[in-house]
């Protein structure tokens, strides 16, 4: 399956596309960009949420996963197998790009 960010002239340099190609393969890359920007400090933050149970099913057997491309933990129910986020079952579910938010820093 093709990366979903792919379009039908991946590879091609822009001098052989038409204007129009050109244009939708700009327009694309640039919203697929802006959607999955990298969360960077917002990712600590949500990090800082720790779960304690499985926000699907409400078990307590949850381990940690690893973390997702943006650096967010996963984590993975053992009782229903689904892995999850911090983010599951919040406002923030859904939510693939930065939401603007700068975390506090104490120096
Ligand atoms: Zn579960």
């Amino acid at each position: 399956m093709p990366s979903a960010s792919a379009t039908p002239w991946d590879g091609l340099p822009d001098s052989d596309l038409t204007p129009a190609q050109a244009l939708v393969a700009r327009a694309h890359r640039e919203a697929y960009d802006a959607r999955h920007a990298p969360l960077e400090g917002e990712a600590a933050f949500f990090n800082a949420y720790g779960r304690d149970a499985c926000p699907r099913c409400g078990s307590p057997d949850v381990v940690r996963d690893g973390h997702d491309a943006r650096g967010v933990r996963r984590w993975l129910c053992r009782s229903c197998r689904r892995s999850f986020t911090p983010m599951t079952g919040t406002i923030f579910e859904g939510c693939f790009a930065s939401i603007g938010f700068e975390p506090l820093r104490h120096e």
